[in-house]
Parts: structure tokens; C-alpha cells; sequence
């Protein structure tokens, strides 16, 4: 029997596991098919307090697990592929075997919808990026795309307004997911600019392998057209990753798992950290926050299970 598992090493499960660890849990910290989270695939971090020059995302995940180590925090490679709650404490299968803890953080994250095109995976960081609150600051005064209609692509496209010279954003339809408030907002600065019932085919990239211009296809006409852009932030939704959790925490519609006091969910000793339940904040420093709160709920749980 675990005292504590803590499912993703992201910036919330790492930093459940420090405080966990330094709690003297020994806490068996779960690395999923994406470790250390969406920090893992960026490159300079700079809105991390701590770092006046920045950090880069896959060195600020590596000093945090240093960090949980160096406690007594011990990593596994392992697929969460069932859950059930059991008398007093839960039930994990892991790679078709079961494991037994007195607590569970489920710290697993959320994943960034992408387009699909083919040198995309390449490109994260290299110019292509799903968020404009990380990466807006490094293109200024050049033009940039967001693509997607919803709240979050009028909400970046306004943001980056405030550092690129135009905004592009690039919707399938011609009319807005967004609510009206985000919709009125975006369309009405001078800086935006919709491009209507298109969608990028394919990203052209210079002789460093940075993005340098998207295709864009039009959805009516089908004719093709190239847009020079240094950057696309791609903002079609996130997908949290709860699947194997469906029908046994409670979550919203869209998967979000749902806190009560503080990161508790609805089953006792089981804790929700990051953007696995947050699809508001989304952002490294509130994930870690949680990932610290789910920690201290689960150390005072513990210690009402011994009296
Ligand atoms: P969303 O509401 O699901 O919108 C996704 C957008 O991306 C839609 O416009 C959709 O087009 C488009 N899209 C999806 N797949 C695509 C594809 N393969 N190719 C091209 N376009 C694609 O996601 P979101 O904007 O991230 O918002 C998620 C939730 O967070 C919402 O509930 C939202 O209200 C909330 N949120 C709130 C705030 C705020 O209040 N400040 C800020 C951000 C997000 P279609 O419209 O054609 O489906």
C-alpha cells in the first residue's frame, strides 16, 4: 500500500511531489506518454518568478524533479489505465497491474489541441505555440496568426496585440464561438484581423527551420493562399487528460475534473492539481500552486486517517 501516488510530472505534480517528499512520503510520482507536461515542449520560460532571465521549459521541469528526488520522491513510468475507489483508500491499474494507495493526486493535465499538419510536432517552440501569455512577448512588431474561434482565440489574439505589429485570426467559420463580450473585444481592435472560413494547410518555415508564413486554405473557395507569420498560436481548445477517470470523479462537460474544499474531489483521498481541473489559469505557476495545495490536503488527509 502507497501512501501517496501523484499521477503527471508536470509543474502541479511536481510540485505536489516536493512537498509531498519533504512530508516524508516517499510519494510514487507517475510519468505519463507526455512527461513533464506542456512545459516540457517550450522554450523560454519568462513569466516563472525566480528567473529574471528566463527559463527554459525543460530545465525548469528537470530542477523541479531534481528537486523531489533529492526528498525521497521516487518516478515510475506508468499508464494510469483504470481507477476505483476501495474501502479506505484507491485502487490504480498501471500497465494491467493493480496498486493499492491511502492517497491519489491526480495531477495528469490537459493537452493542447493541434492542427494535425504534418511538420507540426517539430515546430512547437520553433515558432508554432498554444500560448500567447508565454510566448507573445517574443514577437514584436511583426505580424502573427491565431487560429481557432473560440474564447481563447479572441482572448490571445486582443493579448498579442499588445507586442505584434498585426494579428491574424484565422477561424474555419465566419462566426465566432466566442462569447459576445470576447468576440465585440477582438474584432473591434484595429489590430486584428479575421480571415474567415480558412484554415492553415501547411507551415513554411526559413532556413533556420523557424516559422516564417503559413498556407492558408480557403474553406469556400478552396483557393490557397500564403501568409507570412513568425509565429501561430494555435488555440482550438484542450482536451484534459481524464479519460481512464470518466464515470468515476466527478468532471464537467468537457472532462475537467470538479475540486470541492480546496483540491478535493468528490471521492475522500483523492486530490485534483493543475490543468487537469483548471481550464481558466492554465498557466505554469498556478498549476504548481495547486500541485502545493493538493499536497497539504493530502498530508492533513493522512493524518486524519491515523487519529
Ligand atoms: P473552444 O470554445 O472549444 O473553441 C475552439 C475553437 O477552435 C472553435 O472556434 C473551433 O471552431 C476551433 N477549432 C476546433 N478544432 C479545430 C480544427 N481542427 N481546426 C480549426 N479550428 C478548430 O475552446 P477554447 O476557446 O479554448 O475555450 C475552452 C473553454 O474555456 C470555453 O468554455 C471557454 O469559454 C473557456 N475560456 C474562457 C475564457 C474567459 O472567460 N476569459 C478564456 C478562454 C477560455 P468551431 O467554432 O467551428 O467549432
Amino acid at each position: 500500500m502507497e501512501k501517496m501516488i501523484i499521477v503527471g510530472t508536470g509543474c502541479a505534480g511536481l510540485t505536489a511531489a516536493i512537498y509531498a517528499a519533504r512530508a516524508n512520503f516517499a510519494p510514487l510520482v507517475l510519468e505519463g506518454h507526455e512527461p513533464g507536461g506542456q512545459l516540457s515542449t517550450t522554450t523560454l520560460v519568462e513569466n516563472f518568478p525566480g528567473f529574471p532571465e528566463g527559463i527554459n521549459g525543460p530545465e525548469l521541469i528537470m530542477n523541479m524533479k531534481s528537486q523531489a528526488e533529492r526528498f525521497g520522491a521516487r518516478f515510475s513510468y506508468a499508464s494510469v489505465e483504470d481507477f476505483e475507489p476501495a474501502d479506505g483508500h484507491v485502487r490504480l491499474k498501471l500497465d494491467g497491474e493493480w496498486h493499492e494507495t491511502q492517497t491519489l493526486i491526480v495531477a495528469s493535465g490537459a493537452s493542447a489541441k493541434w492542427l494535425g499538419l504534418p511538420n507540426e510536432k517539430a515546430l512547437i517552440g520553433h515558432g508554432l505555440t498554444s500560448c500567447a501569455t508565454c510566448d507573445g512577448a517574443f514577437y514584436r512588431n511583426v505580424p502573427v496568426c491565431v487560429v481557432g474561434g473560440g474564447d481563447s482565440a479572441c482572448e490571445e489574439a486582443t493579448f498579442l496585440t499588445r507586442f505584434a505589429s498585426k494579428v491574424f485570426l484565422i477561424h474555419r467559420r465566419d462566426k465566432l464561438r466566442a462569447s459576445p463580450i470576447m468576440a465585440e473585444r477582438a474584432l473591434a481592435n484595429p489590430k486584428i484581423e479575421p480571415i474567415w472560413n480558412s484554415t492553415p494547410v501547411e507551415y513554411l518555415t526559413d532556413a533556420e527551420g523557424e516559422m516564417r508564413a503559413v498556407r492558408l486554405k480557403n474553406l469556400l473557395t478552396g483557393e490557397e493562399t500564403e501568409l507570412e507569420s513568425r509565429c501561430v498560436f494555435v488555440a482550438i481548445g484542450h482536451t484534459p487528460n481524464t479519460a481512464p477517470l470518466r464515470g468515476k470523479l466527478d468532471m464537467d462537460a468537457d472532462g475537467y475534473l470538479l475540486q470541492r474544499e480546496g483540491t478535493r474531489t468528490n471521492i475522500p483521498g483523492v486530490f485534483a492539481a493543475g490543468d487537469v481541473a483548471d481550464h481558466v489559469y492554465r498557466q505554469a505557476i498556478t498549476a504548481a500552486g495547486q500541485g502545493c495545495a493538493a499536497a497539504l490536503d493530502a498530508e492533513k488527509y493522512l493524518a486524519g486517517l491515523e487519529g
